[in-house]
């Protein structure tokens, strides 16, 4: 192929070949996640690992490679989207074509097996059963960052597939300011830890109710059903197959109110994000949320900045409590505003408040780095973070569903991802801020305007897709590169109102 125009149409047409694969791949996620019988991944995993090999062999095929190498040396000729669509295919290229192609499938199986079996670990409260699988996955983690290469660190590797540009001596930086700000107010708090309870939100609350509920507040924050649904899942996930298409999950908790509602909210944030691509690249390799780390800003930013102020729940605390009145009609909206901010350190993740939940984060990141590392063993796992949660929040943990088993993510191979929530939580803090500045934020959401703030960052975020880099994206929605300072000061100002200490 000669042309420009010839090597880019090749390219096009491929990537819609490629696109068509991941839809089909997420559908069968999909429907593992949300209602596949539990014996379906024996032969569902062999499907997926299918898949991956095709879209291994299109990436890496010597037309298309050549096609993209073509491309690649004339980015000047190319109008804004396709040239970033062929960077972004070319850093695709990159993570797997080091990788043997039998390699590859094999991993892609093994990940889809050791999430039923950390499943079943899990329930029966059984590290040994999830080992094995762990050490491969640890194993092969440490083999991919040795095939993508790394300037510093083999954790860099890893962190660059969920947040580019973001390394390990950005994050000890990162985690070490939020620590020096964070843990001494912790302490603080907990000196004031009966102040507030939280007891109205563990009664019984009817599961169908909560669905109703749940169902409510996802169109209130402008989720739209005709282009999305909401169903079940052991562990809430958004899915974004197109703008037109969006699924999304939550879990709910006879016992516990929170999880529903806040977990709803959150998948709603990356949801409204995924349906408001905007249309000249809803339809390209484009067409999805940026970084982890923006993504879960989005996701941070209706959960924790919008849903958990008392403004926001004024038009509708009556809702909650005509859906729930046996055990709300004589709490005031109060009382409800503080228990769903009561701060205390807790031993599982999803369920932590938004002041201790960094310090999850913080613990995750110390083990991924030195297990990726070498320093520590997937043997020692249990000991070291039952070791670490007594140490960063001061808690015991009995049994390893509690403590190492909790969360999917490195059953999933995820290793690298977690860091992206606690970049997330601060990008949130840094975009609510610049929104203030033209949104008068509390005055909106008492009226009840939520399509207001969706507009907002419809326009500001979710328009540009995948088009821009993350921290250029930041500059865009706030004039200035991701900075920690908007997270810390956010939390110490308002815990400190909540908690009364000056
Ligand atoms: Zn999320």
């Amino acid at each position: 192929m000669k042309t420009l125009t010839e090597n880019l149409s090749y390219f096009k047409a491929k990537l819609i070949d490629l696109m068509n694969y991941n839809h089909s791949e997420s559908i069968v996620h999909w429907d593992l996640e949300t209602g596949a019988p539990k014996e379906s991944i024996r032969r569902a995993s062999r499907l997926l690992g299918f898949y991956s090999e095709i879209k291994y062999n299109i990436l890496t095929e010597d037309k298309f490679i050549s096609a993209i190498n073509f491309l690649g040396k004339n980015l000047d000729k190319l109008n804004e989207i396709d040239k970033k669509s062929v960077i972004e295919t070319q850093k695709d290229i990159e993570r797997i074509k080091k990788i043997p192609v039998a390699e590859y499938r094999e991993y892609q199986e093994l990940i889809a097996n050791a999430q039923g079996i950390w499943g079943e670990a899990r329930a029966e409260n059984n590290f040994s059963k999830f080992q094995p699988y762990l050490e491969k996955i640890v194993k092969y983690s440490k083999k991919y960052a040795e095939y993508k290469g790394y300037d510093e660190h083999p954790y860099d590797a890893l962190l660059d597939d969920y947040e580019p540009n973001i390394t390990v001596k950005k994050l000890d930086i990162f985690f070490d300011t939020l620590k020096k700000e964070l843990v001494p107010f912790i302490e603080k708090i907990k000196a004031k830890e009966n102040k507030i309870s939280d007891k109205l939100l563990k009664l019984k609350y009817n599961t169908e109710k909560q669905k109703e509920f749940s169902k409510f507040i996802a169109e209130y924050l402008g989720f739209d059903f005709n282009r999305g649904m909401l169903k079940e899942s052991l562990h809430p996930f958004s899915m974004g197959l197109n703008k037109y298409d969006v699924r999304m999950t939550t879990r709910y908790h006879e016992d516990f109110l929170q999880t529903s509602i806040f977990g709803t909210i959150h998948e709603t944030g990356h949801s409204i994000y995924e349906q408001n691509i905007g249309d000249d690249i809803w339809d390209t390799v484009l067409g999805g949320g940026n970084s982890m780390g923006i993504h879960e800003s989005q996701s941070r930013l209706y959960e924790n900045l919008i849903a958990r102020t008392k403004e926001f729940w004024i038009p509708i605390y009556n809702k909650l409590v005509e859906t729930f009145p046996e055990n709300l009609k004589n709490i005031s909206i109060d009382d409800f505003y503080l228990a769903i901010n009561k701060a205390k350190p807790s031993k599982i993740r999803v369920e932590a408040d938004e002041l201790t939940y960094s310090l999850h984060i913080m613990l995750r990141y110390e083990i991924e780095k030195q297990l990726i590392e070498g320093k520590i063993e997937v043997k020692d796992l249990p000991e070291i973070w039952n070791k670490m949660t007594k140490e960063y929040l001061g808690l015991d943990i009995e049994n390893d569903a509690e403590g190492v088993l909790q969360d999917v993510h490195w059953a999933a191979g995820l290793f690298g991802y977690f860091p992206s929530y606690a970049l997330g939580s601060a990008n949130a803090s840094q975009i609510m801020n610049k929104m203030s500045k033209t949104i008068d934020i509390q005055a909106t959401l008492k009226k009840g305007e939520l399509s207001k703030i969706k507009d907002y960052l419809n326009k500001n975020i979710h328009q540009y897709g995948k088009l821009k880099d993350p921290s250029e994206l930041m500059i865009i929605a706030t004039g200035e590169e991701p900075n920690s300072k908007y997270y810390t000061d956010y939390l110490i100002d308002k815990y400190s109102n909540i908690y009364e200490i000056n």
